[in-house]
């Protein structure tokens, strides 16, 4: 037996610790392994699988209709998209076999690129394996180039965005409360005037629904003399005509001088990127470390997305679809009395407010209704915001909807499920 664990190396007994006190708190995270159903998106299929520490035991397979995908249009299952990344594995390979400079490179990444770019009307685009490696690896890059930067940053920006930030090198950082420009501004007014500064936000933030100003964040930028980077992430593939994000829908893109987004979510493939003047995507190809030291994209995923981006910008249908669903949904619910936290975008927040018991329902809609819905708990939200985080995609129908209703109905019913006395809430 090796000696670390017999002697006792307290690392050992710190995580035995640590993990007894998410459980206590009601934190502790298992998986739902569910498998897509690609042609009948949104049901998946829950395998027949025993109990292991992070994922429950399913007693016998089951179908699950998903209404927690960030894959909001179905791109992921789209034919024309699938049919791409399988013609690329045909032609390419599974994988890049190299970083971007060491062969990494096809012609598949140059032209995403500048699909990219053009969607954004940017100079330039640069891919990043995820969502979170561009936001981690460009503020980091950047806020670390110049002595004495200065980040202004959302409250409640994403985690990958935080990394990057308290990653860098010699930067300062501010925290403004969440999109509140009277707050900003008395930061940006307050901070010396001759050093860089840089605004970190995003336009859809995901978890409450609710969508940043953009416009006003630029004009204050301009005003105080800082640079903007946007994350789009909930947003690219959604908003604007051509599902260029909230920045498209306002007719602002231009005012933003770093747009990051996600091929991920509403595109439902994979990779992150970011879009800016060429000097400034041509100094973080040639600086970001997240960028130069990480094998390139698979050509096939690649293929993906670039085949998903060009049917998104060409066909909206699927976008107002979504919309079609959402708005249909919240009548549903608002019909049935069940509380939900109103948003300006697809988002549909149902309030729970405790770990557990937002946890027990989204067990319960599992298990006795055949729907799964993901608990979302601290640290993702703060304490006492418990929730269940819906997104009602094109391809709900109203019998799933209706299901749905029934089943979160008689769920807040029971009292040691619902958040507050029933009547409070309607
Ligand atoms: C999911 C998410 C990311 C990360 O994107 P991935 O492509 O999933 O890595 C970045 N920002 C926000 C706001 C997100 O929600």
């Amino acid at each position: 037996m090796s000696s670390n664990q017999v002697d006792g190396h307290p690392f050992f007994r710190f995580c035995r610790t640590a993990l007894e006190n998410i459980r206590a708190q009601g934190r502790y995270r298992q998986f739902t392994p569910l498998a897509r159903q690609a042609e009948r998106y949104p049901l998946y299929d829950q395998p027949e699988t025993q109990a292991t520490p992070s994922t429950p035991a399913c007693p016998q397979d089951r179908e699950v209709v998903v209404w927690s995908s960030n894959d909001y249009l179905g791109m992921g299952v789209d034919p024309v998209v699938v049919e791409a990344a399988i013609q690329a594995i045909h032609e390419h390979g599974a994988g890049a076999g190299g970083t971007r400079n060491i062969a990494g490179t096809s012609p598949v990444h140059t032209a995403l690129e500048a699909e990219m770019a053009d969607l954004h009307g940017k100079e330039a685009g640069l891919l990043f394996v995820s969502g979170y490696v561009s936001n981690q690896a460009t503020l980091q890059t950047i806020l670390s180039s110049m002595p004495g930067w200065i980040c202004f940053s959302d409250r409640l920006n994403h985690a990958s965005m935080i990394a990057g930030i308290k990653g860098a090198r010699g930067s300062t950082t501010v925290i403004y409360e969440h999109n509140d420009l009277a707050d900003l501004e008395a930061k940006l007014a307050a901070a010396p005037r001759d050093v860089p500064k840089l605004i970190a936000f995003e336009s859809v933030y995901s978890m409450d629904g609710d969508i940043s100003d953009i416009a006003g964040t630029c004009a204050l930028a301009r005003k105080y003399g800082a640079i903007t980077y946007l994350d789009e992430v909930h947003a690219v593939g959604l908003y604007g005509d051509q599902g260029g994000g909230v920045s498209e829908r306002d007719g602002v893109a231009d005012q933003v001088d770093i747009i990051e987004g996600t091929l991920a979510k509403g595109f439902g493939v994979h990779g992150g990127y970011i879009t800016a003047t060429s000097d400034i995507v041509e100094y973080l190809r040639l600086s970001a470390s997240g960028f130069i030291f990480t094998t390139a994209l698979p050509p096939a995923v690649v293929a993906a997305a670039l085949a998903s981006v060009r049917l998104v910008r060409k066909d909206g249908w699927r976008r107002e679809r979504m919309f079609e669903r959402v708005n249909t949904f919240r009548e549903k619910l608002r019909r049935a009395a069940i509380p939900f936290t109103m948003t300006p975008s697809h988002i549909v927040p149902i309030p729970v407010g405790d770990a557990q018991r937002c946890r027990e329902l989204s067990d319960r809609l599992l298990n006795d209704y055949g729907i799964y819905a993901t608990p979302i708990n601290y640290p993702t939200v703060p304490r006492g915001t418990e929730r269940l985080r819906l997104t009602p995609g094109p391809f709900h129908t109203d019998e799933m909807m209706d299901e749905m209703v029934t089943a979160l109905s008689h769920l807040l019913r029971i009292n040691d499920l619902a958040a507050q006395p029933v009547a409070a809430m309607a």
